[in-house]
């Protein structure tokens, strides 16, 4: 696997790729992979004979300081489970190297990160689609890996491409979870033993809420679900909401809604959580 940290320097040899009519596929990452980031690699590189991985721990997406500061990091391990996969490169620039200068860029989100973690973090998304955007100008990717498991952000991302005719194709990866359906995530490695356990009652919440969608209220699931995870006191939910899939704009009835999926975001100790599903 080649390695960059220099924007000249990937630039350099992909132009090259890309004279030789080279795909390339691109998977954007902040690091700590795990089989999810994984499976998005293994995805690009069945689609494209180029596969370039990032590692940049974006600040601007960060809305609390705390948060950046305690955000795993694991480039070493990292190295070694890309190379496992066959990613072919591995982009990991510093922060001087993306934002040189004070970047106070401003993109119009349509409104799509009004809602859930939008609402609750502000200033994030706008933080995400400039990294994203910087990411595409410097590969120029044909197509880009995302994980449905950030469900809003690829929403966004995908509106983002369309409105600003962004020629690069944004494919959506399932979500991959442990055993015990936890949804797999880079700060699960934060979760103590004892928040470890409580954690998997958040999708087991989400799958049962899904069982029950049929035969209730959107009223009545949503206390069911602030009932459910009190019930461990570890877990602290933060929002729970059904919308729909492409405005994100909130359910108020199931009946006839036929593209709608639930969110959830909760915190187990002091680490937060998100996660969803599907009510097709
Ligand atoms: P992150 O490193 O958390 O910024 O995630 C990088 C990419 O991996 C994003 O597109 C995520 O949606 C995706 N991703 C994270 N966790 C999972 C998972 N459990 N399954 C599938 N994709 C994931």
């Amino acid at each position: 696997m080649k390695i960059f940290y220099k924007i000249s320097e990937i630039k350099e040899y992909l132009l090259l790729q890309k004279a030789l009519g080279v795909k390339i596929g691109f998977i954007p990452t902040m690091g700590t992979l795990h089989s999810g980031h994984l499976s998005l690699i293994r995805r690009a590189k069945a689609d494209n004979l180029v596969s370039v991985c990032s590692i940049f721990i974006n600040p601007l997406q960060f809305n609390n300081k705390e948060d950046l500061e305690n955000y795993p990091k694991s480039l070493d391990s990292d190295i070694i489970k890309l190379e496992s996969v066959n990613c072919d490169i591995l982009f990991s620039p510093s922060e001087k190297e993306m934002y040189p200068e004070a970047e106070n860029t401003i993109y119009d989100l349509c409104g799509l990160d009004k809602y859930m973690e939008g609402a609750f973090r502000p200033g994030h998304f706008n933080g995400v689609v400039v990294v994203v955007k910087k990411m595409f100008d410097i590969i120029e990717p044909l197509k880009a890996y995302f994980g449905e498991k950030d469900f809003q952000q690829l929403a966004i991302i995908t509106n983002f491409v369309k409105k600003y005719h962004i020629p690069v194709e944004i494919i959506p990866c399932p979500t991959i979870r442990e055993d015990d359906g936890l949804a797999m995530s880079s700060r699960n490695v934060r979760l103590l033993p004892a928040e470890r356990k409580a954690a998997p009652l958040i999708y087991k919440t989400l799958y049962k809420a899904r069982e029950m969608a049929p035969t209730s209220s959107i009223e009545k699931l949503k206390k069911w679900v602030i009932n459910e995870l009190k019930k461990d006191s570890l877990l602290k939910l933060e929002y729970f909401e059904i919308v729909d899939c492409e405005s994100l704009e909130p359910v108020n009835n199931l009946a006839g809604h036929k593209k709608c999926i639930a969110c959830i975001a909760s915190y187990a100790g002091n680490v937060r959580l998100i996660d969803n599903i599907n009510f097709l």
